[in-house]
């Protein structure tokens, strides 16, 4: 039986059109094109003044971090549930990553434990719009405003959704895409930065270039910095699959209600969660079992994995990773943040690539009420 893989994305002709075209014309006078109309094009999508195409997510937060001026002696609130690529570039700054809680519902940054986390060494916020959906984002704003916080929007999972008609990822001051293979919208590997105030674009824009800045002497560098760049045949794939956005979002929400429909009347299990103001764009479609199961998502997954499904585990709480142990706020993380200790264990990401089909979807929620039946 053809297994059915957790991620993956949707390329058409387009995208071999454009990528051809760069690998035969994008160099000489033409090297930056590509990535010119992708920074532009995803700026007019996304409604913000700036956009800055990036080799990754994950540089693409370093940056933000870096050109907001985060460094050592600064704390960074972040939530336990998300991946571990929105906590790691604050320790590239040396600051101080601190786990606030999810809320129970949206399974993102809870306003309140993000409020509770903050000290007078505080300095950025990292909202994760975990899943596609997005955290209460004018609590946290106002929040972070009140002391002076500045927010970088971890949007990776989350393009296309939206927040009382606002697109996912211009709520910050800075927000963060990932173009990873197993994203919505793919270049393989990729990212972006946006934001809407020119002085952090432009000094985004000198430390990704090793600190060069143009009117500067040749070779002759005034700052260490970075070199983060896309390259024009990613490029041309990003601006491929941002042409096709709506269609490729719609695609997702369809995978969704494949799901709800296919589960609807199966007891115990919660699906990911919209709520009026949100547009969810289900990056990937979850279950969270009751603990009544008496099965963790470990074993569900290998048992999945027999049945030919791939699943995913719903993230681990960050501070219980080997990855932070020598953190010594770790014990009062897992003391402070129920709801992320609570629900990691039961959850579960079930097959949302983009070549997903109903038929498919059907199999693997047989084969999940298969294992929950037993
Ligand atoms: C995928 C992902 C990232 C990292 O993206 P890369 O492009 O792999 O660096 C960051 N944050 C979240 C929430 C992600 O899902």
């Amino acid at each position: 039986m053809e297994r059915i893989p957790v991620a993956g994305p949707w390329i058409t002709d387009r995208e071999i059109a454009y990528v051809t075209d760069a690998i035969a014309h994008a160099w000489y006078e033409g090297a930056n094109t590509y990535q010119d109309r992708f920074e532009k094009a995803f700026a007019e999508y996304l409604g913000v003044g700036y956009a800055m195409a990036l080799p990754s997510c994950t540089s693409a937060i370093h940056l933000s971090l870096a050109a907001l001026g985060i460094g050592p002696g600064d704390e960074v609130i972040v939530p336990e549930i998300t991946w571990i690529a929105s906590a790691a570039p604050i320790t590239y700054v040396g600051a101080q990553p601190v786990f606030a809680d999810i809320d129970p519902q949206t399974w993102c940054l809870c306003p309140a434990s993000f409020e509770e986390c903050i000290t007078p060494r505080t300095k950025a916020v990292i909202p994760v719009d975990l899943y596609g959906n997005l955290p209460d984002m004018d609590a946290i704003r106002t929040i972070a405003g009140q002391c002076g916080i500045a927010v970088v929007e971890d949007a990776a999972e989350a393009i296309g959704s939206e927040y009382n008609g606002k697109k996912a990822g211009s709520l910050g001051d800075t927000g963060v895409f990932s173009f990873h293979g197993t994203k919505t919208l793919t270049t393989g590997e990729g990212g972006m930065l946006v934001t809407h105030d020119p002085t952090v674009y432009k000094r985004a824009l000198v430390l990704r270039d090793h600190g060069r800045q143009s009117g500067d002497k040749q070779f002759f560098n005034a700052e260490v910095a970075y070199k983060y760049k896309m390259s024009g045949l990613q490029a041309a794939l990003g601006l491929a699959q941002l042409e096709r956005i709506d269609e490729l979002v719609e695609r997702k929400r369809q995978i969704f209600e494949w799901y709800r429909d296919a589960l609807r009347g199966t007891d115990g299990i919660t699906l990911n969660y919209e709520s009026g103001n949100i547009t969810n764009t289900y990056w990937m479609v979850t279950v969270v079992l009751d603990p009544e199961f008496k099965i963790t998502k470990e074993r569900v997954i290998e048992r999945m994995g027999a049945l030919g499904v791939d699943c995913r585990p719903f993230f681990y709480p960050l501070s219980s990773l080997p990855a932070f142990a020598h953190y010594e706020q770790m014990g009062r993380c897992r003391e402070r943040n129920n709801n992320s200790y609570r629900i990691s264990p039961h959850g579960i990401n079930l097959p949302s690539a983009l070549n997903m089909t109903a038929a498919k979807v059907s199999r693997v929620c047989d084969a999940l009420r298969s294992i929950l039946r037993s």
